[in-house]
Parts: C-alpha cells; sequence; structure tokens
C-alpha cells in the first residue's frame, strides 16, 4: 500500500499549526465547505495536504497530536492520519559485529593527495576513538603507493594500497569494482568519501554494489553510543532542516562528507602503521569504460574551498558590478571571490561561489566580508575562517560581531582605499 496522509475534517480546527511546520510547504487552509458547516463545524478554515508534494515526514502530524494532548478534547485536533509504507528487507539478518573499523578514501588526483582526506582522516579519528576500532584510508591509484606514509603521519593506524596503471585516470566503474571487492573481504563498519564530484559519482556505486546505503554531503557525523551506528547529518529541503540518516540493516554505514566541513588532522611526522597492498585481478572486473581524454577546465578562477584567501560580497555590493571591485583586490592578494546566497539569487554571480549552508563551507585563512549581514546560514559556511574581517555600513551586524577586524563604513569607500594603500605599499 503506497504512502497516504489526509485530514479528519471535523476535527481539524484550521489552526495553521500543521503548515507552520511543514518543511515542503504542503499544507494549505481553504475556506470549510458548506457541508462541513451543515454539520456544526464552527471552525472557517480546514487545512488540505498536497499529498504529491508530502515528503511523509510527520512533523504535521506530531504538531496536531500535541495540540490535541493539550487541549485534552477527543473531538478536535489529532486531525491528521497519515499511513506509512511498510517496506519488507529481504536476505539474512545482518549481524553488525561481523563489521570492523573506520575507512576513509583518499582522493588521488594527478598523483596529488586531495586536501579531502585530512579533514576525513579527523572526523574519522573521533568516530574510530569513539568505536574503539581502527582507522584505515583506502589508497587507489597508479604510482601512488609512496602516498602511504603521508596518510599515517596524518592518522591512519592501516592504509590499504590498489595500485594499478587500470587506476591511472578516474574511471568509476574499475575503482568502485576495486573498493566493493575490498569491502567484501574485509567488511569495515563505517566508509567516509569527499562529496567531491568523484567522491559522490564513486560512493553512490559502491554503496549499490556493496548493498548498503549511503548519506551524500553529510556536514556532521558522530557515533551513537548506545547502537554503535553512524548518525549522519545533512542539511535537507535548502537547508531548511538539518536531516539525520541511519542505515540500520546494512553494512558498511556510507557518507560523502562535505569539503571543509571538518578541520585537517595535524600531521605527526614519524607516526608508525601498517600499509598492506591489497592482491586483486583486474580482469575479473570486465571493466567497459575506457578513458580518452583530460581537459582541464579553462575557468582560470580559484575554487573557494581551496583558497587560503578569500574576499566574499553580498547584498551591499548593490550591483553585479561590485564583484569587479572585489576581483581588483584578489588580484592583489590572490584568493577567490565568495558570495552570500542573496548575491547569487540576484544572479550577480554563479552559485559556484556561494559560502554558506547550501552554498560551499569554507575555511580560508583570510576572509573579507563585503556588505554582507553575517545571517545564521551564511556564519555556518565561514565562521572556522582563521582571520576574518567584515567592512560593514551597520556595526551591529552579526557578521562585525563575528569579525576579528570590523570596519563601520562604506565599502565603496574602504575598498578602494585599501587597494590604493597594498598597491601603494608594493
Ligand atoms: P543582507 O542580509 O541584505 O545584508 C546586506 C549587508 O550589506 C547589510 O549588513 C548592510 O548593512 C550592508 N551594506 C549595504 N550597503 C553597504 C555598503 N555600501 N557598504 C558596506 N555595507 C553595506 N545565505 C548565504 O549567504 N549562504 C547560504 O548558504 C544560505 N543558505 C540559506 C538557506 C536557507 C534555508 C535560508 C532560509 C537562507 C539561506 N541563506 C543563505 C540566506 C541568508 O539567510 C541571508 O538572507 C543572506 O545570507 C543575506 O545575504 P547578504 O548578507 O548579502 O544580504
Amino acid at each position: 500500500m503506497p504512502n497516504r496522509i489526509y485530514v479528519i475534517q471535523e476535527q481539524c480546527t484550521g489552526c495553521t499549526a500543521c503548515s507552520k511546520v511543514c518543511p515542503v510547504s504542503c499544507i494549505d487552509m481553504v475556506p470549510r465547505p458548506e457541508e462541513d458547516k451543515a454539520k456544526g463545524v464552527k471552525w472557517p478554515k480546514l487545512a488540505v495536504i498536497g499529498e504529491d508534494k508530502c515528503i511523509f515526514c510527520g512533523a504535521c502530524v506530531d504538531t496536531c497530536n500535541q495540540l490535541g494532548d493539550k487541549a485534552k478534547k477527543a473531538d478536535i485536533f489529532h486531525a491528521i492520519v497519515m499511513e506509512k509504507e511498510v517496506v519488507e528487507t529481504t536476505g539474512p539478518a545482518l549481524d553488525p559485529t561481523a563489521y570492523k573499523g573506520v575507512w576513509c578514501y583518499a582522493e588521488v588526483r594527478h598523483w596529488q593527495l586531495q586536501s579531502t582526506i585530512y579533514e576525513l582522516l579527523n572526523v574519522g579519528r573521533q568516530l574510530a576513538g569513539t568505536l574503539s576500532e581502527e582507522l584505515s584510508a583506502i589508497l587507489i591509484g597508479h604510482n601512488v603507493a609512496d602516498k602511504a606514509q603521508e596518510l599515517i603521519e596524518y592518522g591512519a593506524d592501516k592504509v590499504y594500497v590498489m595500485d594499478h596503471p587500470i587506476f591511472e585516470n578516474f574511471i568509476d566503474e574499475a575503482y568502485a569494482a576495486a573498493l566493493t571487492e575490498l569491502i567484501k573481504q574485509e567488511k569495515p563498519n563505517k566508509l567516509l568519501m569527499p562529496a567531491s564530484t568523484i567522491g559522490r559519482s564513486f560512493g553512490s556505486r559502491v554503496a549499490i554494489q556493496a548493498n548498503t546505503g549511503i548519506t551524500a554531503d553529510a556536514t556532521e557525523l558522530s557515533i551513537d553510543p548506545k547502537t554503535r551506528m553512524l548518525n549522519a547529518t545533512r542539511p535537507s529541503f535548502g537547508g531548511n532542516l538539518m536531516a539525520t540518516i541511519l542505515c540500520e540493516k546494512h553494512r558498511p554505514e556510507m557518507a560523502t562528507v562535505r569539503p571543509m566541513a571538518f578541520a585537517r588532522n595535524p600531521r605527526e611526522a614519524g607516526r608508525q602503521g601498517k600499509i598492506l597492498k591489497v592482491q586483486f585481478d583486474p580482469a575479473k572486473w570486465n571493466v567497459k569504460t575506457k578513458f580518452v581524454q583530460y581537459v582541464p577546465e579553462e575557468n582560470k578562477q580559484q575554487d573557494i574551498t581551496t583558497a587560503e584567501k578569500i574576499v566574499a560580497g553580498g547584498i551591499g555590493l548593490g550591483k553585479a558590478d561590485g564583484f569587479k571591485l572585489l576581483e581588483q583586490l584578489t588580484d592583489i592578494i590572490g584568493g577567490a571571490i565568495g558570495a552570500s546566497r542573496a548575491a547569487v539569487d540576484k544572479g550577480w554571480i554563479p552559485y559556484r561561489h556561494q559560502v554558506g549552508l547550501t552554498g560551499r563551507t569554507v575555511r580560508p585563512k583570510l576572509y573579507i566580508a563585503c556588505g554582507i549581514s553575517g545571517q545564521i546560514q551564511h556564519l555556518a559556511g565561514m565562521s572556522s575562517s582563521e582571520y576574518i574581517v567584515a567592512i560593514n555600513k551597520k556595526a551591529d551586524e552579526p557578521i562585525m560581531q563575528l569579525a576579528n577586524l570590523a570596519v563601520e563604513g562604506d565599502l565603496y569607500d574602504i575598498l578602494p582605499a585599501v587597494i590604493k594603500e597594498i598597491q601603494n605599499g608594493k
């Protein structure tokens, strides 16, 4: 039976509490039909739920029931009924105790370890510590074995190395077959991957082949001490809800982790650990995809997630052209251009520059916020920056409170003066 949700009309008071908690805005208040009035229902409005939009989260049901419990009257509230489809799982029940260890996938591009692995090893260490289990890194590539010691120095207890010419360039099929084979052999408990383009594409394939679930783009991770399960939390519905996702019946529990959501684990030179060269036969995988050519992106602008300096603009810029002034500054000091969502929504700058809950998370050494008020959703993406400068007309804006250096004034007076000063100082 498919999911169903409906309102018992006589019990609905039209109070709007349900529509206020609905994360997908699928509940409307409509004038009550005449036949209800004829039955003596005195409330003028009635809640109507758009079943096609409803995500069956139950928030409206809980709210209505709570009001009903408080009202202590049987004939009002308790007005929403939800019937959820029961999904039967097939196959033998899983024995979670057979799965041990936290794994982190070390992404390599053009023979370079990507910095996401240092972040994964940080959060992975916290999870492994809570579980009292080993932390391992998975290194897949060609001529990459020399990176294994570095991974140990960054916190891995063990590194599984899969080194072969087939991994010279990233091919989902080959990488997914390799990692799935290793998972089936070694049975890890948790597997973290970066929420990069490669991590997302590769992670979802692995989850399917290993018959498990994956949370995409997690920003918080923790272990439930009772169940030892992974709580993987991520913004959902445009950031209106933080959803914690569980994978109860399958292992490993997998998550892709948003770059920069966690700080890097510090390096400990000379740290000791195990390096295991994995034996495998790629012929068995029957890989059909062929790598043809690598074409680098022409966009020369630096990615905000890797920039050490970010100059970000918001609505205070007043117009799209305002970003040109910010570019004048980055041309001199280096770094990338960031933006608030409001500036992105106005079409002044593409989404890839957006910093915040529904944009990117950044941790630069220097973040200069120009004409940005610093609403909570923006701060969620940049408050871990090392040094924050805010330029704003109003001294009492949240960003000015957070900033290490708050400059009160018009950005169109201050920025040109700063640019001139730096140019003169050179
Ligand atoms: P405003 O809040 O309008 O601030 C403009 C600032 O510019 C003001 O402080 C003003 O004093 C200052 N100013 C004006 N003129 C000048 C001048 N000439 N010189 C100096 N200062 C000047 N926002 C994000 O940024 N990132 C997100 O990822 C994000 N996700 C969201 C998710 C959800 C679910 C929701 C509901 C909102 C989200 N938002 C996000 C939007 C956020 O709530 C704010 O609306 C947004 O950050 C405001 O952008 P702003 O600071 O540019 O604009």
